[in-house]
């Protein structure tokens, strides 16, 4: 086997996989070292895709439950297989991890099973599974290694009763309760996901507010409306143990007046976010050091210390998304061909799949604030969207920040139908300076729910509404 590399990718996730295949069009010979059988890493396996997977497969069926009979569907003995929703789940998961493996395939990119250790800055070694080691040298390294769940102190995730969002993703049977600790984005796509099948679902938040690092409108709105899918909340709450009991798991918290209270269900999901993930890659043998949080310490340009290994997505700083993570890949196999490619963090979209989904780009008002920059709102409802009517998903409303003095597009905070897909051409704006006058002034095809943002960029603008 090949072991002499031009860029040698450590992690197969959407950072790592899409910076092997940039580097092998750029014409790099290319290796990716992942240390599990399967490429995609959490994103593929045990995120993004399986979690949407199943959010997709709930949403029909919360729909024709709750909405088929106001518009005449009528559906006699609907019940739901909770294990066909899993094994559709895990071939989505297939046909992705395949798909990725055939990009590897295609691009010429040797793929190398094992994980990487490094030896110096141009060496590592690569040890299977069988305990097999093998030593790669290479001119350049990227460090894709992503994240793993954090947990809570005095918490223990033992992955039987009190479990992570991997375990979450892969229950044998349907519960009949769940504690969620955390009401930030796994936590409330996870809630989304359980109570649309009739699991009594828990969400305790230290935060005022659900998804509480958006705009600070968005998680009031998504509470209001997943309340009504019977998910409870609890929040200005902190959780301080969780135990197992065997078969249930007691949660107990401080609540807002500082009394200890408990709720017991049959799991508990902790849902406090990401740790970056370095264990067994001898940073130290390659000069790299890591922050107070644990992430690979870069430069702007993602080099580490040694100037030839670079470090992106979940296991540096920034928001652990995948789109950021492939974002990273291509620019640093782009710099390392001598390229000057750029990435505007503060355009990178954030997400939220509920349904309605939340999706923003751009400043929040808090931080416009917080930087002292005056801005104009916009807003408008879909419940005034004819196209919202018709397909009855009036819940939500889009906001527009722009500047006073030249319309130039500050932020852009979507909760509603299709907002996931809605954002992009807010990020275009943004991105290429388009001025709210101009996004209002353009057309958009009748009846679509994209006319809320263009109602939104009129209303910023300091012009009326116009569409119905
Ligand atoms: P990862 O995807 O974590 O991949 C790292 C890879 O490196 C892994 O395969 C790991 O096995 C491998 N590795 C680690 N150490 C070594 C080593 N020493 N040697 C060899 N291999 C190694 N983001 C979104 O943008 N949209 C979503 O909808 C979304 N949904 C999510 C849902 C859930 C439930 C979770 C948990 C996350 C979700 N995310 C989502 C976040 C997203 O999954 C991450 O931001 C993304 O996977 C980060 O990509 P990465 O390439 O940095 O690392
Ligand atoms: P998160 O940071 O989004 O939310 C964690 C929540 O837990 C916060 O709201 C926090 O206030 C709360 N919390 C912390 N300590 C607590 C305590 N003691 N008691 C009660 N609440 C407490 O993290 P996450 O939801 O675990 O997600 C992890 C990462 O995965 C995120 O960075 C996210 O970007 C990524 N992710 C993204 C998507 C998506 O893009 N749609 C989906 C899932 C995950």
């Amino acid at each position: 086997m090949e072991s002499n590399f031009d860029i040698v990718v450590i992690g197969s996730g959407p950072g790592g996989y899409v910076a092997a295949i940039r580097a092998a069009q750029l014409g790099y010979k290319t290796a990716v070292v992942e240390k599990y059988p399967v490429l995609g890493g959490t994103c593929t396996n045990v995120g993004c895709i399986p979690s949407k997977a199943l959010l997709d497969s709930t949403e029909h069926y919360h729909n024709i439950l709750h909405k088929g009979q106001q518009q005449g569907i009528e559906v006699e003995g609907l019940k739901l297989n909770f294990s066909t929703l899993i094994s559709r789940k895990d071939n989505v998961v297939k046909q992705n991890t395949d798909g990725i493996a055939y990009l590897m395939k295609k691009n010429k990119i040797q793929v190398i099973t094992g994980t990487g250790s490094f030896v110096s800055k141009d060496q590592i070694t690569v040890t299977g599974g069988d305990g097999r080691q093998q030593t790669v040298n290479s001119q350049y390294f990227i460090i894709a290694t992503g994240s793993k769940p954090s947990s809570l102190p005095g918490i223990t995730l033992d992955k039987d009763r009190i479990i992570t969002s991997t375990e979450a993703l892969v229950l044998k049977e349907q519960p009949e309760s769940m504690v969620i600790i955390g009401g930030g984005v796994i936590g409330v796509e996870m809630a989304s996901v359980y109570s649309r099948i009739g699991v009594k679902v828990t969400i305790i938040e230290y935060a005022d507010a659900l998804i509480p690092t958006m705009d600070r409108e968005l998680g009031p709105a998504l509470q209001k409306i997943l309340s009504r899918n019977g998910i409870e909340f609890v929040l200005n709450s902190r959780v301080k143990a969780a135990k197992n009991n065997g078969n249930s798991a007691t949660v107990t918290y401080l609540d807002k007046a500082g009394n200890a209270q408990e709720i017991t269900a049959d799991y508990c999901l902790v849902a406090v976010g990401r740790k970056p993930y370095t264990t067994g890659l001898n940073l130290e043998k390659a000069g790299i050091s890591t922050d107070e949080k644990g992430r690979i310490k870069t430069n702007e340009h993602l080099q580490t210390a040694a100037a030839n290994i670079y470090a992106i997505g979940d296991v540096i700083a920034g928001p652990m998304l995948a789109h950021k993570a492939e974002e990273e890949g291509a620019y640093v196999a782009e710099r390392i061909n001598g390229k000057t490619p750029h990435i505007k963090y503060h355009l990178i979209p954030g997400v939220v799949y509920t349904w309605p989904e939340v999706a923003s780009a751009g400043y929040t008002e808090e931080q416009l604030k917080e930087q002292g920059i005056t801005y104009r709102k916009g807003k408008f409802p879909f419940i005034a969207s004819g196209r919202a009517r018709a397909a009855d998903e009036t819940d939500g409303f889009v906001k527009v920040l722009s500047d006073p003095t030249y319309g130039e597009i500050l932020g852009v905070h979507i909760i509603g139908a299709r907002a996931a897909d809605l954002i992009a051409q807010a990020v275009i704006a943004m991105e290429f300076e388009v001025t709210d006058v101009e996004m209002g002034r353009i057309s958009y095809a009748h009846p679509t729910f994209s006319e809320a943002l263009k109602d939104a960029y009129l209303a910023a603008s300091g012009q009326g509404a116009v569409n119905l």
